[in-house]
């Protein structure tokens, strides 16, 4: 492509993109599939990675989510809370595995796999054991201060247990993801249908709307539910240096870790894990989009870092997508 024309479809893929992530985001009302702005996402990275000399600081991909809404408290994260990049295809796994063996200089790679939930990110403050604060992810630097609402979950815990009731001397903070369980889901679009008010695209738009609630007493009128998947700061108490033991610690102190995660070797390990998953997924009873391999030592993980806005250690291995633009229209005609 010409340079100039390259540089329009720069221009015009950001535009683009910067508008869905506002409908998306902010107003949690997306207008195309996923899949859809998958595609448009991955072209801008390809020519942003064949032309960096047009790549700026402002690119949506470059930053995380969209800058939090102007109704909450801002809290600026102690750590950032980042995204994930997406393999699409086993081919883009092994080249993954690839890439993580060549710079660790390892034969085989110790993964830690889990689910990937579909809601929102949420990071969770206990201060010697007791919940303080609980923040939505945002731009990844800065989320908005949802304490209240997160306090009508009835999975997160307020006060972390300790086996031997002691308190827990500690600063930590949990992450995790905030969903909405289908079952809840169907009921609360009942409702909403009862009601004669707009019903909810999907889990994922339904748990943020509820989250997002500026009167908290909404929220707890919604179900809610809560899986940890990582540990953002932690001061005062000795973590183990792998991330699945991390997880068995979490569920140890009472934080809800779901059950289907696992650890494995290699690649083929990572997609024995895919198909495993893929098969049991009608029978959740909650949405997830894929599942996520994670480098399982955190001092491995550490040497490799980051890239703009997703760990080098990590990647969500996305399955096809269920939600159609058809489901989308079918909404929007309602409305
Ligand atoms: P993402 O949802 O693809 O992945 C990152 C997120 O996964 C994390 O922040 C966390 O919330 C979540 N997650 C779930 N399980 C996890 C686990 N076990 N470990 C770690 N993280 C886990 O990335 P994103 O930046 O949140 O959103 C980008 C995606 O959102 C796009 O790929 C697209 O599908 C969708 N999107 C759609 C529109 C639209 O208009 N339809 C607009 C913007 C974004």
């Amino acid at each position: 492509m010409v340079s100039a024309v390259v540089q329009q479809r720069i221009k015009a893929l950001r535009s683009e993109i910067e508008a869905h992530n506002y409908q998306y985001y902010v107003l949690d009302a997306p207008t195309v599939p996923d899949a859809g702005y998958d595609t448009l996402f991955r072209e801008l990275q390809r020519l942003e990675a064949q032309h960096p000399e047009f790549l700026t600081s402002d690119s949506p991909t470059q930053r995380v989510g969209a800058a939090p809404l102007k109704y909450f408290a801002e809290v600026p994260h102690r750590t950032p809370m980042l995204s994930l990049n997406n393999a699409f295809s086993a081919d883009e796994v092994i080249a993954f595995d690839a890439r993580v063996r060549d710079a660790l200089g390892i034969d085989e790679v110790e993964y830690a796999v889990e689910l990937k939930f579909d809601g929102l990110a949420i990071n969770l403050s206990y201060r010697n054991g007791i919940f303080v604060q609980g923040a939505t992810r945002g731009d990844g630097s800065t989320g908005e201060d949802v304490t209240e609402n997160l306090r009508t979950v009835r999975s997160i815990p307020l006060r972390l247990k300790e086996a031997n009731g002691e308190v827990l001397c500690a600063d930590v903070e949990v992450r995790g993801e905030v969903l909405m369980f289908t079952r809840d889901f169907d009921l609360l679009n009942e409702q909403q249908r009862l009601n004669g008010e707009k019903e909810f695209v999907n889990p994922r738009n339904a748990a943020a709307g509820s989250l997002r609630q500026l009167d908290s007493a909404v929220t707890a009128t919604r179900h809610l539910s809560f899986y940890a998947y990582g540990v953002g700061l932690c001061d005062g108490v000795n973590l183990s240096g792998k991330h699945d033991l991390q997880m068995a610690q979490l569920a140890d102190w009472g934080v809800p870790v779901a059950t289907q995660r696992s650890t494995v070797q290699g690649v083929a390990g990572l997609l024995d894990y895919y198909k495993e998953m893929g098969a049991l997924r009608a029978a959740l009873p909650f949405a997830i989009d894929g599942v996520v391999y994670k480098v399982n030592d955190i001092a491995q993980q550490q040497m490799l870092g980051f890239v703009s806005r997703a760990p080098r250690f990590a990647i969500a291995h996305k399955f096809p997508a269920e939600e159609a633009m058809t489901t989308l229209l079918d909404i929007d005609v309602q409305v």
